[in-house]
C-alpha cells in the first residue's frame, strides 16, 4: 500500500503521474533537494560572515553590517511571516517599506542608505530562495503531478499543461483561480495537502473524487482505480462532455439557460461544441497573464474577434480586466497591499488607467462585429463606476461605429452591489452574479485560504439572501440575470439558484 495523504479540497478526476516540484518565489522547494532554501537564521549568518569579510578590506561596508545587525530589518521580515508570507516574499516586502521610511527622511546620509539595505536584501533573498529568477517550469517531464506549498495564476505562466496530470498543493481553494484554471484544462487537483511527505520523482495518484494523494501506489490501488485512468494518458480528466447539457427550471416554470466560463478562445470552442448556450464570462485578464507586454488594441482586437467567431453566434460576456486580488501581470507593477482582495482590484484599477480600459473596451466593440457581444465590469459598488465605464464605452462606439449596441453590464460580487442592485439596475443592462467572490465578501472568509473553507459556504443563507435580492432588482428593472461562479457548476447549488429565479448559469 502507498502512503496517502488526505486532502481538504479537491476537483474531481483521477491521475497518475510523477511529483514535479516547480522553483520560485514561495513555490516549494522539494525536501533534500540540491541548493534548498536557507532558514532566516542560515540567511542572516551568511550575510553578515560576507559583510565582515568586505569590512575588512573596506570602511565602506561597516554601514551595512550596522543596517545587518540593526533589529529592524530582522523584525520587519520576521512580521511578514507571521503575516503568512514566504521568507523570500517577506523579504521583498521589508525592504520596500523600509527603504520607503529612509527616502521620507531628511538626511542625505540616511537616504544614501537605500541602495545598501537593497543590496543587503537582494543576499538575504537569494540564500532564502536560491531558484530565484530561474523558470520554475524548467526540466518538466511529461507526464508531471505538480506539487507546491500553493500556486498564483501568474505562476502558471508559461507551464505547458499538456505535460501536467494533477496539481497538488498544500494551500489554496477551489475558488482560487489557479484551480478555476486547471478545471477549465480538465486536470485534476487537490489541495490541503501535507506535501512534506512527497519527494520529486514519486509516483503518486491522485484521486481527486475522493481527495487523496497515494505516494507511490501498490498495484491494488492502481487496479482499483485503473478503470477510470487510462494507462496511455495516465489522466481521467474531470468530466466535461455533458456540462451543458444540464436542465434547470425556475419556479413558473421556464427553463435556466446554460452557458459556459471561459479564458481562451480555446476554451470558448470546447464550451460552444459541449452545449453551452453561449459565454457567460470571458475572463480576459488570463490572455493578459498569457502575454508577455501589455497587448496593443490591435492584439486585443484579434483576441476577443476569435472568440466570438468560436461562439459561433451564440452570445459572449467579455470582461473587463480583473487584476488584483490573486491576479498580477509581470509586466504591470503594482503596489504591494496588505489586503489585495480589498484593494485596487478589477474596475478600480481599470478606472485609475483610463487608456487601458479604453483600448480593452475599443478591442471589444470591434469584435462585436462578428457576433453578439456583451461587455461586464467586475468589483462594482457604486453606480459612479459603470457610468464612468459607460462614457467610455459611448466614446468608442461613437467612433468606431454609431449604430452598434454593445450592452454594457456588471458583476455583482460586492455586498454593496447586492444591497444596492435597485440603484445599479438602473445604470446596468444586465447583472451577473459572481458567487466566488459575493461569498467571501460576505462571509468575511477568504476564497484563497482553506483554513476557513468550512466558513465559505456559497450555500450560507446570507449569501442566497444576496442572490435573491439581486434577482429581485434585476426583474424589476426588466434586465436579465445570471450566475458566472463555480456554485453554478454544482447540481445542488444549481437548482438553488434556478429556485431563486436566475435567467441563466455559466459553468
Ligand atoms: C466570481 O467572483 O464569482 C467570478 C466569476 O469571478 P472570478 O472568480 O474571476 O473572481
Ligand atoms: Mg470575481
Amino acid at each position: 500500500m502507498g502512503r496517502i495523504l488526505h486532502s481538504g479540497l479537491s476537483t474531481g478526476g483521477v491521475a497518475v503521474g510523477k511529483a514535479f516540484f516547480p522553483g520560485g518565489s514561495h513555490l516549494s522547494a522539494p525536501h533534500g533537494a540540491d541548493g534548498a532554501a536557507a532558514t532566516l537564521d542560515e540567511a542572516f549568518n551568511k550575510e553578515r560572515n560576507r559583510l565582515e569579510a568586505l569590512a575588512a578590506e573596506s570602511d565602506i561596508f561597516a554601514a551595512h553590517l550596522e543596517i545587518l545587525e540593526d533589529p529592524t530589518l530582522r523584525e520587519s521580515i520576521e512580521a511578514c511571516i507571521r503575516r503568512g508570507m514566504a521568507p523570500a516574499a517577506a523579504v521583498d516586502e521589508a525592504c520596500s517599506s523600509i527603504c520607503a521610511m529612509f527616502k521620507e527622511i531628511d538626511d542625505e546620509y540616511l537616504r544614501a542608505r537605500v541602495d545598501d539595505i537593497r543590496d543587503i536584501c537582494a543576499n538575504l533573498r537569494r540564500s532564502l530562495d536560491p531558484g530565484a529568477g530561474r523558470d520554475p517550469w524548467e526540466g518538466l517531464p511529461d507526464g508531471a503531478v505538480i506539487v507546491s506549498e500553493e500556486l498564483f495564476p501568474s505562476d502558471l505562466a508559461g507551464l505547458d499543461f499538456s505535460r501536467v496530470r494533477a496539481l497538488v498543493t498544500c494551500k489554496g481553494s477551489l475558488t482560487g483561480h489557479v484551480f478555476i484554471i486547471a478545471r477549465g484544462k480538465g486536470v485534476p487537483a487537490v489541495t490541503g495537502i501535507d506535501i512534506s511527505q512527497i519527494h520529486p520523482g514519486d509516483k503518486l495518484l491522485v484521486d481527486g473524487a475522493k481527495g487523496e494523494v497515494i505516494i507511490e501506489p501498490s498495484e491494488a490501488e492502481l487496479d482499483r482505480t485503473g478503470a477510470l485512468v487510462s494507462g496511455l494518458s495516465g489522466v481521467c480528466a474531470i468530466g466535461q462532455e455533458s456540462r451543458w447539457n444540464v436542465r434547470y427550471s425556475r419556479p413558473d416554470g421556464s427553463r435556466v439557460a446554460v452557458l459556459g466560463n471561459a479564458a481562451n478562445a480555446d476554451e470558448v470552442s470546447a464550451a460552444i461544441e459541449g452545449g453551452a448556450e453561449g459565454i457567460g464570462v470571458f475572463r480576459t485578464e488570463f490572455m493578459f497573464m498569457a502575454a508577455k507586454d501589455f497587448p496593443s488594441e490591435e492584439v486585443q482586437f484579434e483576441w476577443y474577434s476569435e472568440a466570438v467567431r468560436r461562439c459561433k453566434g451564440k452570445p459572449i460576456l467579455f470582461r473587463t480586466l480583473d487584476i488584483g486580488g490573486d491576479k498580477a501581470l509581470p509586466y504591470w507593477p503594482l503596489e504591494k497591499e496588505a489586503n489585495p482582495f480589498l484593494g485596487v482590484r478589477g474596475i478600480r484599477l481599470s478606472l485609475r488607467r483610463p487608456e487601458i480600459l479604453r483600448a480593452q473596451l475599443r478591442a471589444m466593440v470591434r469584435a462585436s462585429a462578428f457576433g453578439p457581444v456583451k461587455i461586464m465590469i467586475p468589483m462594482v459598488v457604486s453606480p459612479s463606476e459603470v457610468v464612468a465605464v459607460r462614457t467610455i464605452l459611448n466614446e468608442a462606439v461613437r467612433d468606431l461605429d454609431p449604430d452598434r449596441a454593445v450592452p454594457l453590464g456588471i458583476m455583482v460580487e460586492t455586498p454593496a452591489a447586492a444591497l444596492t442592485a435597485r440603484s445599479l439596475a438602473e445604470v446596468s443592462d444586465f447583472f451577473s452574479i459572481g458567487t466566488n467572490d459575493l461569498t467571501q465578501y460576505i462571509l468575511a472568509a477568504d476564497r484563497m485560504n482553506d483554513s476557513v473553507s468550512d466558513i465559505y459556504n456559497p450555500l450560507h443563507p446570507a449569501v442566497l439572501e444576496a442572490v435573491r435580492l439581486t434577482v429581485e432588482a434585476a426583474h424589476e428593472a426588466g434586465i436579465p440575470v445570471g450566475v458566472c461562479g463555480e456554485m453554478a457548476a454544482d447540481p445542488v447549488a444549481a437548482k438553488a439558484l434556478a429556485n431563486l429565479g436566475v435567467d441563466y448559469l455559466s459553468i
